[in-house]
């Protein structure tokens, strides 16, 4: 949309050269029946967890007229718990959403003259923040089944020595969890910080291991997570990592004070103490998952192997057609990925009943 006010456009403003001609994240939020297109839990929290929810806010609002804690320190406590792997409070630093733990990161480590390096496709914000610090992208390749090969991962690595290098387990839009093998490689081979995004890691195959056994020894190795996805708190806005605590003291020079709202941080208190019900969820997202990958299999379509709440499935050249279609049967999916595959997050076992009827009929329509 843009506004008019005399004929000035965005392009009229003396916005920073770097951004110029660069498109702003946009996920479609469109009201329709079925949402299956920015990776939540389609589960909402129970009554019971509400009402403990408004409880807490109740009484946290009480002491509105004062800064939140700054340091969130409870928060912090119950996450180390919740993370386990012998972490404490003062390795685990919060924000509003993984995506400004993201951005806190690339303020300290990136800036102008520096780099970032992420293996693509993988999750359209880490470019985006990454530019939005002045900090150069510069993208790598992941390989034909979507996974890194860590001989060429190291190469890219020698050749651009980033500040910076991002690696997403399991990935976003492909789904593909990455062996610690490779995590391995790339924090031996970087001369630089590696993050490793695991906003997904809750939904990975049984027996796949967290980047979060690598933090001892690997000061320069930080592992994101988030309550948006399988902790069913996207609302909520609660994101955090797990790093050596002079990251996290490193994080402190650009956070802005009292950045994580007193009625946020009493939310996400509330969801971790419930993080048994609210986890509830995630075997039968998982086998949705499996069931989704099979049924498209069985249609004939190339599907990606996922470990997360979403699949990634093509390959139609008219894809643009397909997520319409689609959308004309009320089902609203992700056009992201490469050019010829689409993304479904996994909804409840109705939503998919749904996205199955309405697939089933648009690929008949498309000749498919
Ligand atoms: N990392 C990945 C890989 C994601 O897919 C997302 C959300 N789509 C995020 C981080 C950010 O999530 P949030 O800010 O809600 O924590």
């Amino acid at each position: 949309m843009t506004l008019d006010f005399g004929g000035i456009t965005l392009a009229d403003l003396p916005i920073r050269d770097d951004l110029r001609g660069r498109s702003p994240y946009g996920a479609p939020q469109i009201d329709v029946p079925v949402r299956l297109n920015t990776n939540e839990n389609p589960y909402p929290p129970s009554p019971e967890l509400a009402a403990d929810v408004a409880e807490a806010v109740r009484r946290d609002a009480l002491t509105l007229n004062r800064y939140p804690d700054r340091d969130a320190s409870a928060l912090r406590a119950d996450l180390a718990d919740y993370l386990g792997h012998d972490l404490t409070p003062d390795q685990v630093w919060a924000a509003n959403g993984s995506n400004e733990i993201l951005q806190q990161i690339l303020q300290v480590f990136g800036g102008a003259g520096r780099s970032a390096l992420g293996f693509e496709p993988s999750y359209s914000m880490h470019p985006i923040i990454t530019v939005g610090t002045a900090t150069e992208w510069i993208p790598g390749a992941r390989d034909e089944d979507f996974g890194i090969d860590p001989d060429a991962a190291v190469a890219a690595i020698e050749r651009h020595r980033p500040d910076v290098v991002f690696l997403t387990s399991p990935n976003n839009p492909t789904g593909t969890a990455l062996p610690l093998e490779a995590i391995e490689r790339v924090a031996r081979a970087a001369p630089g910080m590696v993050i490793v995004d695991e906003a997904y890691f809750e939904f990975a195959r049984t027996g796949t291991p967290s980047a979060l056994t690598l933090l001892p020894g690997n000061p320069r190795l930080i592992v994101t997570r988030t309550m948006s996805k399988a902790f069913a708190m996207a609302g909520t806005r609660l994101g955090y990592l797990a790093a050596h605590p002079a990251v996290v003291e490193a994080l402190q020079l650009v956070r802005l004070p009292y950045h994580l709202s007193t009625l946020t941080q009493a939310t996400a208190r509330v969801a971790l103490a419930h993080a048994k019900e609210l986890l509830g969820t995630v075997d039968a997202l998982r086998a949705e998952r499996d069931a989704t990958v099979d049924w498209l299999r069985a249609r004939g379509l190339d599907v990606a192997d996922s470990d997360a709440n979403f699949v990634l499935f093509g390959r139609f050249a008219d894809r643009r057609a397909v997520w319409e279609g689609l959308l004309e049967h009320g089902v609203l999916i992700r056009e992201v990925g490469p050019p010829e595959w689409l993304r479904v997050s996994i909804g409840t076992g109705e939503e998919m009943a749904a996205f199955r009827a309405a697939l089933t009929a648009v690929l008949a329509r498309e000749g498919a």
